[in-house]
C-alpha cells in the first residue's frame, strides 16, 4: 500500500485522524511513531493525518516513504491574494497535502462558514487535487426536531445546485452529528446508517456514478468500544477521530477494529 492508492476508490476502509488545534514537534514525533509501528500489521486500514498547518512540513518529512498520508483541517476559498492568515490548496500540495477536512463544524460554528462558502472551498481543494472531507452534520435540536436529513440534504445541495453532482466524485464526506463531536456520546451504528444511506441516495439522486465513488466516513465521539460495530457496518467506510486520534494506543485499536475481510 501507497499513500497515492488512499484514495476514495481504494477498497479498505479509511481512519482520519483530526488533531485539531493539539501538538508539538516532540508530541507530534511520538504520535506518528507509534501510528507507524501499529499501523504495520494492518493492510486492511487506510489513514491519513490532518494536523495543524506548522507541522505540514514535519509530517511531510516523518512520513515520506510510508502507507500513511496527510493533510490539513481548512483551506482558503481564494487562489492567493490579500488574505491575511488564510492558507491556500496550492501551498497545501506544496506540503504533499492529500486530503483536506472543509466544513468541519467546529469551525462553520465559531466562523460563521456558510454552506455556499463552504462548498466553494471544497470546489478548491478538487480543483488543485487535494481530495476533500467534506464534514455535513445536524446540531442536537435539529435531531430532536426531526428535521436532520433536511439539514444534512441541504449541506448536499449546495454543492449540487453549484457545482453538479460530479463535483463528489473521488471525494469523502463525513457524516459528523455536532452532538457527537467531542461529547463521548457517540450516534448509534443504526442512526449513522440511515444518515449515511441518506448521503449515498442524496448525491445518487443528482450523479449515480459520483455517489459509486464516494466514500462516507461516521465522525463524533469515535472511541475503540463503539468502532467495532460502527466499522463494522458496510454503508459506513471509515472514521473522523478527534479525541481518540491523539492516544496512539486508542487509534491504533480503533483502526483494528475495521474488519480484516472488508471491501468496500
Ligand atoms: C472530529 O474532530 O471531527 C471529531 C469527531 O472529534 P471527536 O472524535 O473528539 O468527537
Amino acid at each position: 500500500m501507497s499513500r497515492s492508492d488512499i484514495t476514495p476508490l481504494s477498497p479498505r476502509k479509511l481512519v482520519v485522524a483530526n488533531w485539531k488545534m493539539h501538538g508539538s514537534l516532540v508530541r507530534n514525533q511520538a504520535l506518528l511513531d507509534g501510528y507507524l509501528q501499529g499501523l504495520q500489521s494492518l493492510p486492511q486500514t487506510d489513514v491519513v493525518v490532518c494536523v495543524p498547518y506548522p507541522y505540514l512540513a514535519q509530517v511531510q518529512s516523518a512520513l515520506a516513504g510510508t502507507a500513511v498520508a496527510w493533510g490539513a483541517q481548512n483551506i482558503a476559498k481564494y487562489e492567493e491574494g490579500a488574505y491575511t492568515g488564510e492558507v491556500s490548496a496550492e501551498m497545501l500540495r506544496d506540503f504533499g497535502a492529500h486530503h483536506v477536512i472543509i466544513g468541519h463544524s467546529e469551525r462553520s460554528t465559531a466562523y460563521c462558514e456558510s454552506d455556499e462558502n463552504i462548498a466553494e472551498k471544497f470546489m478548491m481543494a478538487k480543483r488543485h487535487g487535494l481530495i476533500p472531507i467534506l464534514c455535513v452534520g445536524e446540531t442536537l435540536l435539529e435531531r430532536e426536531a426531526g428535521v436532520m436529513e433536511r439539514v444534512v440534504g441541504k449541506q448536499l445541495e449546495t454543492i449540487i445546485r453549484l457545482f453538479g453532482g460530479e463535483a463528489f466524485a473521488h471525494t469523502i464526506v463525513s457524516y459528523e452529528p455536532i452532538w457527537a463531536i467531542g461529547t463521548g456520546l457517540a450516534a448509534s451504528a443504526e442512526q449513522a446508517v440511515a444518515m449515511h444511506q441518506f448521503i449515498r441516495d442524496t448525491v445518487a439522486a443528482a450523479d449515480k456514478t459520483a455517489a459509486d465513488s464516494l466514500k462516507i466516513l461516521y465522525g463524533g465521539s469515535v472511541n475503540p468500544q463503539n468502532a467495532v460495530q460502527l466499522l463494522n457496518q458496510k454503508e459506513i467506510d471509515g472514521a473522523l477521530v478527534g479525541r481518540c486520534s491523539l492516544d496512539v494506543e486508542q487509534f491504533i485499536k480503533i483502526c483494528q477494529a475495521v474488519p480484516e475481510n472488508s471491501v468496500i
